[in-house]
């Protein structure tokens, strides 16, 4: 057999616009920044598929032995959740302590694992007013009617991320908002000056709240320190989130803020982007109301590479149920099936180059459509192979051990524990009971049992290797 080297992690940087070697720039650690959900509402799936992507970044990252330091931040405190409040009559915190809540939850339904800091923008507020204060003592700033704006002029790298010439804009014309387009490049605003009736802090540089870009900058710099290994979010904050990101953070230290852009393509719907102001929106409550479980969104939000599109359809949840239900059928076939003794080369070879080919794809920029590929391959190679009796007892590991990594990335394996209904445990003891009613001849016994069930929505079936109970 041929060897040939492992290729290095690699990811493309939006920054150079290339693919390139990653490895951390201190130790073994990697610094990571991610940009959370504003708070304003339920996460929806597109916003899921961007955070299934960083907890897929996170894991490929755990897998290739690197310690992680991950910052996620909630933004508590921004215009449309300071409209909304006021609209319910509740102040941001109430408003915003609902959807904190629930995206906890989500991530929790999700399987997404938990940063090692999440950080609410509210808590970090004197730190945002100090570094506007230092930007202000650089020169950075200016300040109309209370609010102060950065001044892009002064930032001649701004665009450098975006890839866009802004030297022609109109050196003081300003933009108040936290979203704009492109066109609109403008001097941003760092501090807005207190409004009558809204939520506002009194500091050094005046009374008011922080921008929206500020609070990242902050958050991440406290954290991780000037320069972060990676900075990840959706493409739609590469502009104007991220620009300012840089311009605010690198004015402030003179040093690359972070060295690797990873930006994931956005979750569609009939080839829209699903966004919360086009109202074409599911969310992962609406999805597991349908009877869907949780884990076939993750493996569907997982399964397509992070920089390409993702067009939703029920009919890809049901792909992805379906792809789910495949690799379970077949972990439990190589648990339960009674092969031969002994260890076959071929399979054990094939095992190897199984591994090998899910490994190279994800250090592929995380390329998990081809990871998934080469599991599938191997499923069917292996499922022929038992078929045909070639598989021996020595090789059930290393098959399994397949399965393990893929699932240290993809985690769809366990079923998610139903709320309602009969518990795993309450189903494995009606088995037995039908079990024992079958040896002892009790045909109707055995029959209503099965019924029972089947009315409870778990289906069974009779194997040479036993009974299998599987839910609907
Ligand atoms: P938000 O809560 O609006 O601040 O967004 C949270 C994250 O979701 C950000 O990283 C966005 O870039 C991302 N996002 C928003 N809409 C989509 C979408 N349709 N598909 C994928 N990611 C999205
Ligand atoms: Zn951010």
């Amino acid at each position: 057999m041929e060897f040939t080297l492992p290729m290095a992690l690699r990811f493309y940087n939006t920054l150079t616009q290339s693919v390139a070697e990653f490895t951390p720039l201190q130790d073994n650690e990697v610094r990571m920044y991610t940009c959370g959900p504003t708070v304003y509402n339920y996460a929806h799936i597109g916003n899921l598929r961007t955070f299934t992507f960083e907890d897929v970044l996170r894991r490929w990252l755990g897998a290739r032995g690197y310690k992680l330091k991950h910052v996620m931040n909630i933004t508590d405190v921004e215009d449309k959740i300071i409209r909304n409040a006021a609209a319910q009559g509740k102040s941001i915190y109430e408003y915003t302590a609902i959807y904190y809540q629930a995206f906890l939850e989500d991530m929790a339904t999700l399987r997404l694992q938990t940063p090692e800091h999440i950080v609410k923008a509210t808590d970090c507020i004197d730190d945002m007013a100090a570094a506007i204060e230092e930007l202000r003592k650089k020169g950075f700033t200016y300040e109309s009617d209370g609010s102060v704006y950065y001044r892009i002029a002064k930032f001649p790298e701004y665009g450098k991320l975006s890839h866009s010439d802004f030297s022609g804009n109109v050196a003081g014309a300003r933009v108040d908002v936290d979203e704009y387009e492109k066109a609109d490049a403008r001097d941003f605003v760092l501090w807005k000056a207190k409004r009558e009736g809204e939520v506002s802090w009194k500091e050094p540089i005046g009374e008011g709240r922080p921008g929206w870009h500020i609070e990242c900058s902050v958050m991440a710099m406290k954290y991780l320190g000037e320069t972060l290994d990676i900075h990840a979010g959706g493409v739609d904050l590469i502009f104007p989130h991220h620009e300012n990101e840089i311009a605010q953070s690198e004015a402030i230290t003179g040093k690359p803020f972070a060295r690797f852009w990873l930006h994931a393509e956005h979750l569609s719907i009939d080839w829209q982007k699903m966004s919360k102001s086009l109202g074409n929106i599911y969310t992962l409550r609406d999805i597991v109301g349908m009877g869907y479980a949780p884990e076939a969104l993750r493996y569907l939000l997982a399964s397509v590479p992070y920089r390409s599109k993702l067009n939703f359809t029920f009919e890809n949840l049901d792909a992805a149920k379906a792809s789910i239900e495949r690799l379970r059928n077949f972990e439990w076939r190589l648990r339960n099936q009674k092969f031969a003794e002994g260890l076959s080369e071929a399979i054990a070879d094939r095992t190897k180059a199984a591994i090998a080919a899910f490994e190279e794809s994800l250090d592929d920029d995380l390329n998990t459509a081809e990871a998934l590929a080469a599991v599938f391959e191997y499923v069917r190679d292996i499922n022929t192979a038992m078929d045909a009796g070639d598989m021996q007892t020595g090789n059930v590991e290393g098959a399994l051990s397949v399965l393990g990594r893929f699932d240290g990335v993809f985690d769809v394996l366990r079923p998610t524990e139903r709320t309602s209904g009969l518990s795993d445990a309450e189903i494995d003891a009606k088995v037995a009971e039908r079990n024992q009613a079958k040896k002892a001849k009790q045909f109707q016994r055995s029959d209503e049992i099965r019924e029972e069930l089947a009315a409870a929505g778990v289906i069974l079936e009779d194997t040479r290797e036993g009974v299998r109970w599987k839910r609907k």
